[in-house]
């Protein structure tokens, strides 16, 4: 949950209060047209149901705007095309723009131990400073995995990878 949370708070504070505004709106107009309308199934449906629509009424669009906002910021922190990421959330119908971008969405950035500079992952040297991120092949240098034993690029025998400790 608290993870859940927090990424919430990825989503930009302006976008969280139009969302308010909207839920506000929309439940608000739907009780006006619950109060003066005519309709005579409206005028039979029971008040609990009448209260439930109109909390209702406001919240597929709400969600779906919270997470074209998150859509936004959540891109634009892994050093994505949050532009275009954005555009597809909100112009593919069905919210497949969002699905997709939840499938294609590349791993979040992490800061450089050496200069804290905020990189894409799969870097294998800081692109700024040339702090190894990645354990290195001692032959030709690339970047090898921990738990591999042989480079996948010359096959120079790899160190053996120390133990996990139990
Ligand atoms: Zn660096
Ligand atoms: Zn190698």
């Amino acid at each position: 949950m608290s993870r859940f949370t927090q990424e919430l708070k990825v989503i930009p504070r302006a976008m969280r209060i139009i969302v308010a505004f909207v839920l506000l709106a929309l439940s608000s107009a739907f009780t006006l047209f619950v109060m003066f309308s005519n309709d005579q199934g409206l005028a039979h449906t029971p008040e609990a149901a009448k209260l439930l629509m109109i909390v209702g009424v406001g919240i597929v669009p709400a969600i779906w705007l919270l997470l074209i906002g998150y859509v936004y910021a959540d891109a634009k922190r892994r050093g994505m095309r949050y532009v275009m990421w954005t555009l597809l959330a909100i112009f593919i119908p069905n919210a497949i723009g969002i699905i997709l971008y939840f499938i294609l969405r590349d791993p979040l950035m992490k800061p450089c131990p050496g200069c804290s500079q905020v990189l894409k992952s799969g870097y294998t040297f800081c692109p700024l400073c040339g702090t190894s991120l990645l354990p290195t092949c001692p032959n030709c240098g690339r970047g090898v995995e921990s738990g591999w034993a042989n480079c996948p690029a010359c096959g120079t025998k790899l160190p053996s990878p120390t133990p996990r400790a139990a």
